[in-house]
């Protein structure tokens, strides 16, 4: 399956069978991020948590227009 990075627009293709796939298929929302940008973003995130003014976004309880 081909996946688009919802950051800078890079086409990967991912195995069906992998957990991240399955995400993708089960939740309509394409929301993938390449390896590059989750690494960006996971450092950002720690940078954050380290100043104290992170909020932990709480997956299940996510707005999801398409259910
Ligand atoms: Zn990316």
């Amino acid at each position: 399956m081909q996946v688009k990075c919802t950051l800078c627009d890079k086409i990967d293709s991912l195995q069906d069978n992998t957990k991240e796939a399955k995400k993708l298929r089960n939740r309509r929302t394409y929301m993938y991020l390449c390896p590059d940008c989750r690494e960006r973003i996971d450092k950002k995130t720690k940078e954050r948590h380290a100043t104290g003014r992170f909020y932990l976004f709480e997956e299940n309880k996510q707005h999801d227009p398409f259910i």
